[in-house]
């Protein structure tokens, strides 16, 4: 079957989330990095094209999700979907409004909703103020956020202040009424002339209803939480099967092995727990500093190890010690640094048979990747909330897949490094 759903995601971990949330929900998933220069196979319900546009200016942002819309569009996607943080991180100057002004126009439709709600994360929104958690977004740490403050909870004042075409709400008491109610609130807000229409959602019950509402519409700019609502919608119109199991990937075998990049108090705590059970090898960012050649000695000191239980090779430390280190080298210097070796470390890793590789920090995730050739990730069965394994797309030749965990910072529990291997079939 061909290509249903087409997502757009404005940063890459917000694209894992939407993957792993579509293939909860039975859609077969794939993550770009980047606008794709491969052909996707036919085994693919949805492509969440991932970009870093959150941040950029905001002409760069709608550029390059107009460039995905443009090859989303040519691999036949049916619906467009439009993917923002849950806290709705955007400046008065967007970059959600002005991006997904732009993908309505190329759509040539008139009309979407902006909900980022994810009710189980605790982002809630009730008559269009988002909520995190007991309170107010303008109440959270989201109102210091060094790139996207968010000092406003009214996403119909912030939407409108991004945008030429007018916001209208629909709140909760239409929302609640479920999905016919929704339709022809849509159906009136558009009547009135608005463009958008800031959704409230205060359960998973609104999400289904809200996306339910969604059938057919050609562009829905939200969070992953109305993702839930899309695969049905699909089933309903007899496009996607009944009881697909989306979250098969391929036997990888090969060697285990963990990299740690992150100083996050959740990986932290996997490192210390892994450092119990496992071989462990500590990246010293001093020694990196006098030009020690740190990849080597660790490729070295793997090299009759792997293949027996999983190895760690981490520069995971404590607060006072990154402290200590940035200091004296600088942050950013000490974490590319850092980054560079631990990315060398997973090439040679790779090379030496390591064919289950978990990474751990974001921007050491985004090091990794780039150094492997990995230019995108077929989604399959989730480790802990927000993390799945995947299997890589691109890169080196390999006889097998290769499966990646790309564990973001504060994700995971304790023993994740332990237990996630179980989550794979060989
Ligand atoms: P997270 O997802 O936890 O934020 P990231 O990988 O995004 O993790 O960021 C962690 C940063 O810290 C990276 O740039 C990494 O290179 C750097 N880093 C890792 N270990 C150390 C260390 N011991 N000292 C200084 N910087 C470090």
């Amino acid at each position: 079957m061909a290509l249903l759903l087409g997502c757009i995601a404005d940063d890459f971990t917000g694209g894992t989330d939407l993957a792993g949330m579509l293939v909860k929900a039975g859609m077969r998933t794939i993550q770009t990095i980047g606008v794709p220069t491969w052909p996707i196979g036919d085994d693919v319900d949805a492509v969440v094209v991932a970009l870093k546009s959150r941040t950029t200016p905001a002409a760069e942002a709608v550029e390059e999700s107009l460039a995905a819309l443009k090859w989303l569009q040519g691999a036949g996607c049916r619906q467009i979907y439009f993917k923002y943080c849950s806290t709705f991180d955007s400046t008065a100057k967007g970059n959600i409004g002005p991006v997904a002004e732009a993908l309505l126009a190329a759509l040539g439709s008139d009309f979407t909703i902006a909900c980022p709600a994810f009710p189980v994360n605790g982002r809630t929104i009730y008559k269009g103020h988002l909520f995190v958690g007991d309170g107010l977004l303008s109440e959270s740490g989201m109102r210091h956020h060094p790139l996207t403050p968010m000092t406003e909870s009214n996403l119909v004042k912030v939407l409108q202040a991004q945008v030429q075409g007018k916001v209208g709400l629909v709140d909760t008491a239409v929302v609640s009424r479920g999905a016919e109610a929704i339709v022809a609130r849509f159906a009136q807000l558009k009547a009135d002339g608005c463009r958008f229409a800031v959704t409230d959602a205060i359960s998973n019950a609104d999400l289904l209803a809200i996306g339910a509402a969604c059938a057919g519409m050609p562009l829905v700019t939200a969070g992953s939480g109305v993702a839930l609502g899309l695969p049905q919608n699909f089933r309903k119109a007899g496009l996607l099967a009944e009881g697909q199991v989306a979250d098969a990937l391929p036997a990888t075998g090969g060697a285990r092995a963990v990299i740690s990049g992150s100083c996050s108090v959740a990986t932290q705590g996997q490192v210390a727990a892994m450092r119990e059970k496992c071989p462990a090898f500590n990246v010293d960012p001093f020694e990196l500093a006098q030009g020690k050649d740190v990849a080597a000695a660790a490729l070295a000191w793997a090299a009759d190890k792997l293949g027996c239980e999983p190895i760690l090779i981490y520069a995971t430390a404590a607060p006072e010690a990154v402290k200590a280190v940035q200091a004296q080298l600088g942050s950013e210097a000490a974490g590319s640094l850092v980054e560079d070796c631990l990315a060398k470390i997973a090439q040679g890793l790779v090379a030496k048979g390591v064919g289950q590789l978990i990474v751990a920090g974001g921007e050491t995730s985004g090091a990794v990747v780039k150094a492997l050739g990995v230019s995108g990730l077929r989604i399959g069965p989730e480790i802990d909330p927000g993390v799945p394994w995947t299997t890589g797309i691109g890169g080196e030749a390999r006889e097998k897949p290769l499966a990646l965990a790309l564990k973001s910072g504060n994700f995971g529990t304790p023993d994740f490094f332990l237990k996630a291997w179980s989550k794979l079939s060989a």
